[in-house]
């Protein structure tokens, strides 16, 4: 069990938590105009007259916004509608140029889905999508330019979002902390979204309520709109659940309100009352026919869609012989699965998997690297891994090799070869340095006899010391036993 429980005065309660999160397709242009979505352009560069409400103007739908939607909404293994309808969302804003946004109401684009998600507990529990409509981003309010100007940025206005509301499914902040993590993932893999919370690109309304353990049926929620980190969500759902119990147990109400959450002191306060839909004067979008795709289109799509990471994930296990958690972590962004199956190839991956989440990704932390800025390109990852299998080099000597690999991007057998860093195997030569160390260290020799048998791991110290790290473990250990005994 994941849920979380607030115990309180009168009794235990329960947390209830639905997500609403935007996200921005990726596309070449807008959902509604030919102008770019192209971000960090000059401020109302990329506006067409569509964009900027002129009047007259019509919206033309972008096919690729569609597609992009109806694979992220396979990737949620949801319902894709044949026949969706857009709708008219009126409200007055000064980035919103129409006067109203189009979007989905009635009838979606996508419709049920789920997705599963794994919990630190090792136990795993699916989420339920209600749905995800489509429709069009606002612009930009520039505030902090001029102290008594506003300015407004239409780049974004038009750009195409994809709504995905869940069902009120999580029980406790982790859970909806996975499900984001595990839902930024999939648009990755799909190309559908960049899932970058920290630039809007993926912005995420919380909704909260809480009852008592066995209660039945929902109570009142409060909505926190627009947190933008997968921490500040978590802390919003634990804040938010806390209140609403301290409320109650006061004899307090809630009413449905739309709230704004403060990362700094890790408390909501209240932005508005909760507007209704009606408030919204929905109507159908006079201006679009209804989309209407057909089964060759979604089967398209479908044939364009990549392995997605629980698929992926279970092959790892199944196939390379990976533990559950290393084929989690190597799998949660596509490009460090990428870069692992390649440096697997034709080696041991278990091995492989193991130098790539140790030293592997301490190198690219400690540097800061991205996997492309990496030194070590994933077949010399694999070369090394063979080398030690081999017995050509000890795991001492493989963690020195690793480390000229990052500084001089070197395949690890050419400096292996260079610097003479061969393990040595030969029994002859590692009795010498042995009969060097034993001859230097008369009175440990004879500790050592007279039973202080703890000494063994120094006088193997020594011998790898005098083989400057190259001598095989194994043979020292054996061979000194054999001197020794
Ligand atoms: P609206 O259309 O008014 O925004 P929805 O029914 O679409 O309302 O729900 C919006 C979000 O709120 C969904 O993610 C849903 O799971 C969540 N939600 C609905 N009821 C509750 C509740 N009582 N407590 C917590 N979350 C809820
Ligand atoms: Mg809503």
């Amino acid at each position: 069990m994941s849920g979380m429980i607030i115990e309180g005065k009168t009794g235990r309660w329960e947390i209830v938590c639905g997500l609403e999160i935007h996200c921005q397709i990726i596309s070449k242009s807008k959902m509604f105009s030919g102008a770019s979505t192209h971000y960090g352009s000059d401020p109302n560069e990329n506006v067409s007259f569509v964009d900027a409400g002129m009047p007259g103007m019509l919206p033309v739908l972008n096919e690729e916004c569609v597609r992009q939607a109806v694979k992220t909404g396979l990737g949620l293994n949801a319902k894709i509608n044949k026949y969706s309808e857009f709708a008219r969302k009126n409200y007055f804003y000064a980035d919103l140029p129409q006067g109203y946004q189009i979007t989905q109401f009635k009838y979606p684009l996508v419709g049920e889905g789920k997705v599963k998600i794994e919990l630190d507990d090792g136990s795993s529990k699916e989420i339920g999508i209600e749905r995800i409509h489509i429709e069009q981003d606002a612009g930009k309010s520039i505030h902090d330019i001029s102290p008594d100007k506003s300015f407004i940025d239409l780049n974004r206005a038009g750009v195409g979002l994809m709504e995905i509301v869940t069902k009120p499914d999580f029980r406790s902040p982790e859970e909806a902390g996975a499900f984001l993590r595990k839902l930024r993932s999939i648009v990755r893999y799909l190309g559908t979204c960049d899932g970058n919370m920290d630039e809007g690109s993926m912005r995420c309304d919380v909704n909260v309520s809480v009852r008592k353990v066995g209660e039945d049926g929902f109570r009142t929620r409060n909505e926190m709109k627009n947190v933008n980190s997968v921490k500040f969500v978590m802390q919003a759902i634990e804040s938010e659940a806390r209140r609403h119990v301290e409320t109650y147990e006061n004899g307090g109400t809630i009413e449905q309100e739309t709230r704004q959450f403060d990362p700094n002191s890790c408390t909501t306060k209240v932005m508005r009352k909760k507007e209704f839909a009606h408030d919204y004067r929905y109507f159908p979008e006079p201006d679009l026919p209804p989309l209407v795709i057909d089964e060759a289109f979604i089967e398209q799509v479908r044939s364009e869609m990549v392995e997605l990471p629980d698929v992926r994930q279970e092959r790892f296990v199944r196939e390379l012989g990976l533990t559950r958690y290393d084929a989690s972590v190597l799998c949660e962004n596509k490009e460090t699965a990428d870069w692992f199956e390649q440096a697997a190839q034709g080696h041991d991956a278990k091995k492989v998997a193991n130098w790539m989440m140790g030293d592997f990704f301490a190198l690219l932390n400690e540097k800061k690297l991205s996997l492309e800025e990496s030194p070590i390109s994933p077949a010399n990852l694999g070369k090394l891994v063979d080398l030690i299998a081999e017995g050509v080099i000890n795991g001492k000597t493989a963690k020195d090799v690793f480390a000229l690999m990052a500084e001089s991007g070197e395949a690890p057998d050419k400096i292996v070869e260079e610097k003479g860093l061969k393990q040595v195997t030969d029994t002859g030569a590692i009795e010498a340095i042995i009969d060097m160390v034993l001859t230097a260290n008369p009175e440990n020799v004879a500790a050592y006899k007279a039973g202080k048998t703890a000494l063994m791991g120094w006088f193997v110290g020594q011998v790898m010391k005098e083989s400057r790290g190259k001598a095989n473990p194994g043979m020292v250990n054996k061979l000194l036993a054999q001197k020794l005994g």
